[in-house]
């Protein structure tokens, strides 16, 4: 075992001299197959160093170099999407087929960046007073940072760098230590596209390398996405040190299934949005709230469709469910199903004591479906992030949605009805950042913005689309005279100005 994961900084690998290492695992074996370095603080400021030299020049780089290395990085991209799906896979765990999504959708972002053109363009408003013009204009913050979880390892990073370097910053990327090989491909890409050295650096590691992050006074904005005490810590830490922060957090995301919903339609979503990725993501469907009469057939379809689910190896096309990250995640999932019944659950599947003949050591849970579960139960109120889908009945509308808004978390949901009425009350009613109609998994199309409400986001900005473009510039506003030989001259006027 002598592959190393380095760091990349200033365009290079760099080994990092901190002697801290990590382990890299492929789920589905078990098997511990790389090494990743952990930075030390020291070696964080060698990253932000390299960054703040870059944004000299990249910061006033033109627009056309911007976007004419951002359409060559796209190219490659999508050129290397097989092979950057089948890093993911072996550290990860996921199937192919959902990491080459996971590609997929980051691309889109840089199709985004690939516009910033467009989205910089500005305002103008002439004579305001006489002879006066004023310009809105927005430009970098600097050297910005971005820190991601494990469940996304190339498009989390990908909601981020693209619209930072498109607007003129310097990017510094902190993975989760968990699956660090995309984001140095990443890089690796960026710098085969042309992206001038120490404008995209990725630091490994943990806390350590977060905190100085964190802490550094030349870094101007944070970006961070994972689970929501860390997200909490990352605010206020960030803000305490007068950074410019968005950090999303995690989730529990609601399907509201209307007595006049399609019920095929709502199993085949509530199966895909909650086992899909092994429930570790982020915008699974966890919790299915039947209205009405409708859970006992909701629930003997969804298990239907559940128990054809076939779990195996990511890198198996026969697939379509691999296993979770750890062991101890795997462990901490188990416990939720193990106690489910306790809690006053009707535990309707038990996917715990699951393995994979030939992968006896792999992170492996089969699917857990559990029904008429209450409010109380600890399977309902955290964020599992595993295959464990939790059915919760509500008599009418209004209980469904006072069930839903009390949830500490916001970050999506969706209605499955017939009704368009009730579909447009759930809109408006509903505390969530993200909202499906008859669609699962809302996650926004690039140019729309992504993000949640309540524990699920703390800060102004949802990632991505304007909100993005925003988060990572700054608004400047020129008032501009440029007098007429004719006019009359200018005298001493010790007034507030007005405009007339
Ligand atoms: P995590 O919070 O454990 O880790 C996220 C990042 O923070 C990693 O880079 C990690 O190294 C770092 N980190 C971990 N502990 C830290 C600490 N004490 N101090 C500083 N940094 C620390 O999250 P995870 O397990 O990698 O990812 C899963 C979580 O992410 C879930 O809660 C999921 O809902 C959430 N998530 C949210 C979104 C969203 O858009 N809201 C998207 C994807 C994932």
């Amino acid at each position: 075992m002598t592959h190393l994961v380095t760091h990349w900084i200033g365009g290079k690998s760099v080994e990092g001299a901190s002697g801290i290492h990590g382990p890299v695992t492929d789920p589905a074996t078990g098997a511990v197959t790389t090494r990743v370095a952990f930075a030390s603080a020291e070696e964080v400021d060698a990253a932000v160093a390299a960054a703040k030299e870059a944004y000299a020049t990249w910061g006033r780089s033109s627009l056309a170099r911007r976007t004419e290395i951002l359409f060559r990085f796209r190219a490659l991209l999508d050129a290397h999407r097989d092979d950057l799906a089948a890093l993911i896979t072996a550290e990860h765990g996921k199937v192919h087929s959902d990491a080459l999504g996971e590609v997929a959708r980051g691309l889109e972002i840089v199709d985004l960046a690939c516009g910033i053109t467009v989205q910089l363009k500005g305002e103008l408003s002439t004579e305001v007073a006489s002879r006066v013009d004023v310009a809105a204009i927005r430009q970098p913050l600097g050297v910005v940072a971005g820190i991601t979880p494990f469940n996304f390892p190339a498009m989390v990073p990908m909601w981020m760098f693209p619209l930072a370097i498109a607007c003129g910053n310097t990017f510094v990327l902190k993975p989760s230590e968990k699956d660090p090989s995309a984001a140095n491909r990443l890089a690796e890409l960026l710098a085969e596209a042309g992206l001038p050295d120490g404008v995209f650096n990725v630091v490994h590691g943990d806390r350590t390398a977060v905190d100085r992050l964190l802490e550094h006074p030349d870094v101007k904005a944070v970006s961070f996405v994972g689970s929501t005490p860390i997200a909490r810590h990352i605010h206020a830490t960030a803000s305490a040190h007068g950074k410019r922060v968005q950090a999303l957090g995690g989730a529990k995301n609601h399907m509201l299934v209307l007595p006049d919903a399609d019920l095929d339609a709502a199993a085949d979503a509530a199966v895909s949005a909650a086992y899909g990725s092994a429930g570790e993501r982020c915008m699974a469907i966890s919790a299915v709230v039947a209205v009405g009469g409708v859970g006992d057939e909701l629930v003997r379809r969804i298990r239907e469709r559940a128990e054809k689910i076939t779990i195996g190896p990511g890198d198996d096309p026969a697939s379509e469910m691999g296993p979770l990250i750890t062991k101890a995640h795997r462990d901490k999932v188990a416990s939720y199903v193990a106690n489910a019944a306790a809690e006053g659950c009707e535990v309707v599947l038990d996917g715990t004591g699951y393995t994979v003949e030939g992968y006896e050591d792999g992170h492996w849970i089969g699917i857990s479906l559990l029904d008429k579960v209450p409010v109380t139960a600890k399977a309902y109120q955290d964020e599992i992030f595993g295959p464990v889908l939790c059915v919760l009945r509500a008599a009418t509308y209004e209980e469904g949605l006072a069930l839903i808004n009390a949830s500490p978390f916001g970050n999506g949901t969706a209605i499955f009805t017939r009704d368009g009425g009730a579909a447009r009350r759930f809109q408006l009613e509903v505390e969530a950042g993200m909202v499906g109609v008859n669609v699962p998994i809302p996650v926004p199309v690039g140019y729309h913005s992504f993000g949640g409400w309540k524990d699920s986001l703390f800060g102004d900005h949802h990632v991505y689309g304007n909100d993005g473009t925003h988060f990572y510039t700054r608004g400047k506003v020129v008032t501009t005279r440029w007098p007429d030989p004719a006019d009359t001259p200018s005298g001493v006027d010790l007034g507030f100005p007005r405009n007339h």
